[in-house]
C-alpha cells in the first residue's frame, strides 16, 4: 500500500501505475452478516454505528472487464452508512445477495460483511480489459450509480434500470477502504483546485440535489423559481441551497440552530427559518396532523419572500410532508428523495388535486447529470461543504455524527491519504476561487465565523 501511495505523491506515470501490484488484501470498513440482528429491541435512536462498523482487512476481489480499482485516497460519510450500520430499514445483505444470485461477477458481492461507503476520490490503479475512457494513475471521483449497460432498461435513464443499485450500499466493496472496485462508468475528473478529502465528498449528496432541483427528471428549476429547502445545511440540502443560489433562484432555509442560520447566512441564503426557535411541530399526537401549525409555516414562507415556494426540497419524510404539500405554490412540485423521519407518509390530498400540485420522486442522478454536477464543482460554481475531516479507524465516530444530526454538511474520512489538505493540483484556480469559500463549512465547525 505504501508502494502505491508514494506513486501518487511522486505524480507517477500512468504506466508506472499500471506495474505496481495489486495488494491481495486492504482495509477498510465494513459491517458483518453475523450481526444483523444485534439491535433487536433498541431504539434507533440508541443505536449507534460505533458498534456495528468494523475496520479491518478485507481479501481484494478480481475485477470485471468492465471495471477498475481505484486507491482511495479519501470517502465520506452518508446517510446510506447510517442506514447500514443500523441495519434500518433493512439489512443490506439481501441486496448483497440478490446481486449475487445475478451473475458471476455479481457473485463476489455476496460475502459475510459488507464493506460501505458511496463517495471517495482516488487514482485509477488498474482497468479492466474492456475499458476505454479511464487509464492507470488517472485522478478521480465517483458517483455511486451502479448499472449494467446490458440491460435494455438501463438506457434512457439509467435511474430506471431494474437492477440501477447504489454502490457501498446496495453493491460490496464501497468507498471506505484503501482500494475499491467501481465500474468504469461510475469515474469522473477530480476537481484539481480541491484536495482529496474535499472531492470525495461531493457526488452522492450534490448530484442527488441537482436532479432533484436542475435535472430534465425532477423539479426543472427555473431561474427566478422559490425553493423551499428543509435541512438547508445538511448534505443534500446545503447543494440544493448553492444550487439555487448558483441558478438564478431564491431559496428559504430550514434549520434548527442558530449556529446553522449563521451558516446558511454566510452561504449567501438570506431567508432563513429555525424550525426549533420557532417550535415547530406538524404532529398533534402520532396520528393526528396540526394543520394550524402548516398555515403558520406558509405564512412564515410569504412573510420572507412574499409568495409561496415553487418548489419544496423534501426529504424528512413522515415529520414534514403534510406541511410541504400545503406550503407549495398553486401548481408547484413537492420533489421528495427520502423519508429520515418515517415513511409513511401523510397528506391532505385536497391541497394537492385542488391546487394541481405535484409531488415527484427522485433518486440520486445518472451519469450524465452526476457529470454536469461534478462539471460545476471543477468550474468552482459549487463549493464541497465539508465541515470535518475524520479517518478511517474513528468512521464510527462519523457515522454517529450523522446519525445524530449533529455534523453540518458533510464529513470526509481520510481513506490512504495520510493527513487532510493533500491532492490539490490546481492552486491557481483555488485561490480564484477563493479559500474562504471552498472550506467556508470547516471554518464554521471551527467556530471561525
Ligand atoms: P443530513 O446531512 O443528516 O441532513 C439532513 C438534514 O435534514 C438535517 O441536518 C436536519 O437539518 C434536517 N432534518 C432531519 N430530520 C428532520 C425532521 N424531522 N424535520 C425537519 N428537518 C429534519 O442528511 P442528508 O445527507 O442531507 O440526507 C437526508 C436524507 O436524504 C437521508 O434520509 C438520506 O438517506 C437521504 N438521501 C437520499 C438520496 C437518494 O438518492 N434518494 C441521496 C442522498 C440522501 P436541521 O436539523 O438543521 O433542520
Amino acid at each position: 500500500m505504501q508502494e502505491i501511495l508514494d506513486a501518487i505523491n511522486a505524480g507517477a506515470s500512468s504506466e508506472d501505475f499500471a506495474n505496481l501490484t495489486i495488494p491481495e488484501s486492504y482495509r477498510a470498513a465494513f459491517v458483518l452478516r453475523s450481526e444483523q440482528e444485534m439491535w433487536e429491541g433498541v431504539e434507533s435512536a440508541d443505536k449507534d454505528p460505533r458498534k456495528s462498523l468494523h475496520v479491518g482487512e478485507i481479501a481484494t476481489p478480481e475485477i470485471a472487464p468492465d471495471e477498475v480499482y481505484v486507491a482511495m485516497m479519501a470517502s465520506a460519510i452518508n446517510f446510506n452508512t447510517v442506514w447500514t450500520s443500523i441495519f434500518e430499514p433493512v439489512s443490506t445483505f439481501g441486496f448483497l445477495d440478490r446481486l449475487g444470485r445475478e451473475s458471476v461477477w455479481g457473485a463476489r458481492h455476496a460475502q459475510d460483511f459488507h464493506v460501505v461507503g458511496s463517495d471517495g476520490s482516488g487514482v485509477v490503479l488498474k482497468v479492466g480489459s474492456a475499458v476505454r475512457n479511464w487509464k492507470p494513475g488517472d485522478r478521480v471521483t465517483i458517483h455511486c450509480n451502479h448499472v449494467d449497460d446490458q440491460d435494455p432498461s438501463a438506457h434512457n435513464d439509467s435511474m430506471l434500470a431494474a437492477n440501477q443499485r447504489i454502490w457501498g450500499f446496495e453493491t460490496n466493496y464501497g468507498g471506505l477502504g484503501e482500494i475499491t472496485v467501481v465500474k468504469a462508468n461510475q469515474l469522473m475528473p477530480k476537481p484539481e483546485h480541491l484536495s482529496w478529502e474535499e472531492a470525495a465528498v461531493n457526488a452522492l449528496c450534490a448530484s442527488t440535489s441537482y436532479r432533484m432541483l436542475v435535472g430534465d427528471h425532477a423539479g426543472r428549476m427555473k431561474q427566478g423559481d422559490n425553493v423551499f429547502i428543509w435541512g438547508a445545511t445538511g448534505g443534500i440540502g446545503a447543494y440544493a441551497t448553492q444550487l439555487v443560489l448558483n441558478g438564478g433562484g431564491t431559496p428559504v432555509g430550514v434549520v434548527s440552530s442558530e449556529s446553522r442560520a449563521k451558516l446558511l447566512n454566510a452561504m449567501g441564503c438570506e431567508h432563513v427559518i429555525d424550525r426549533r426557535a420557532e417550535g415547530f411541530n406538524f404532529w398533534k399526537d402520532e396520528h393526528t396532523q396540526d394543520e394550524g401549525e402548516w398555515r403558520r409555516l406558509g405564512k412564515q414562507v410569504r412573510g420572507l419572500i412574499g409568495d409561496d415556494p415553487d418548489i419544496v426540497f423534501e426529504h424528512p419524510g413522515r415529520s414534514t410532508m403534510g406541511a410541504s404539500v400545503f406550503i407549495t405554490k398553486r401548481g408547484g412540485k413537492i420533489v421528495t428523495c427520502a423519508a429520515t423521519s418515517g415513511y409513511m407518509i401523510e397528506y391532505d390530498n385536497r391541497h394537492l388535486w385542488m391546487k394541481l400540485k405535484s409531488i415527484i420522486s427522485s433518486h440520486f442522478a445518472n451519469y450524465q447529470e452526476s457529470w454536469e454536477m461534478n462539471r460545476l464543482i471543477r468550474q468552482g460554481a459549487i463549493q464541497p461543504v465539508m465541515s470535518e475531516v475524520f479517518d478511517l479507524d474513528h468512521v464510527g465516530d462519523a457515522a454517529l455524527k450523522t446519525h445524530r444530526n449533529e455534523g453540518e454538511g458533510k464529513l470526509g474520512v481520510l481513506c490512504l491519504a495520510p493527513e487532510a489538505g493533500m491532492g490539490i493540483a490546481d492552486p491557481e484556480l483555488r485561490e480564484k476561487v477563493g479559500e474562504d469559500k471552498i472550506t467556508l463549512f470547516q471554518r464554521h465547525a471551527r467556530g471561525e465565523l
